[in-house]
């Protein structure tokens, strides 16, 4: 079995969901005690979230390559980086490890492509959302087009992210705002939801909805033990 190397922490709440997944996954593939190799490194949230906010990707990336490169050191064979927002700093980090970052984008189209979803609708955080990297990724590696929320609700989910989410607030309201959002992007023609922000599956799970949902911290562990075991 290889060793599933993780820069967790962004937010911890959602890295206890990866633990949580990735060991329960390797357990229904090898059964009995088997739990899966993991090196993880864990940040420290509120840094990282104070400069995304502020635009200092660089830094973040800096913080993370060196983060990256101390899970590299502890025996790790590829790495995950537990956020999708944080996806936007995946070249520099790249570029100061040799392990390959397995990319949450790619394990999410993967599935998508697979169930023939070609259009779907994105919720994430307003980073993710809005800009290119991770939309265009879908778009030009998997001919995925992804529709994206109206401003006023992209606010609203980008806020429960950041104010409830990752502080580990489940409030019924926000799953309703959620709800509403995701009816939305289905009457404009998602086929399905990507859950692009990796505490979302915390609030809305599959069963408030009957609109398809791709859970991408589901989606990127189960990817990760399928290589783990490969
Ligand atoms: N975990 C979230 C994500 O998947 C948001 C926290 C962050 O900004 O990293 O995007």
């Amino acid at each position: 079995m290889k060793t599933i190397g993780m820069l967790g922490g962004m937010s911890w709440e959602s890295t206890a969901s990866y633990y949580q997944a990735l060991n329960q996954e390797v357990k229904a593939r090898l059964g009995g005690l088997h739990s899966a190799k993991i090196c993880l490194y864990s940040v420290d949230f509120a840094e990282i979230e104070q400069l995304q906010h502020q635009g200092q990707w660089q830094q973040t990336a800096e913080i993370l390559t060196d983060a990256a490169q101390k899970v590299e050191a502890g025996g790790a064979d590829f790495l995950l980086i537990c956020t999708n927002t944080m996806h936007k700093v995946a070249d520099e980090i790249q570029s100061g490890i040799s392990i390959p970052i397995l990319h949450i984008a790619d394990a999410t189209a993967e599935a998508l492509l697979a169930d023939g979803c070609t259009k779907v609708g994105l919720l994430g955080t307003g980073f993710t959302m809005q800009e290119a990297f991770y939309k265009q990724r879908l778009k030009d590696k998997f001919c995925i087009e992804v529709l994206v929320p109206e401003e006023p609700e992209q606010e609203q989910v980008h806020h429960i992210i950041y104010q409830e989410l990752c502080q580990g607030e489940i409030r019924e309201e926000s799953r309703q705002v959620y709800l509403e959002v995701i009816d939305q992007l289905a009457e404009k023609g998602a086929q399905a939801i990507i859950l692009g922000c990796t505490e979302i599956a915390l609030l809305v799970q599959q069963n408030h909805t009957q609109v398809p949902l791709y859970d991408t911290t589901a989606l990127h562990a189960a990817k990760a033990v399928e290589l783990a075991l490969s």
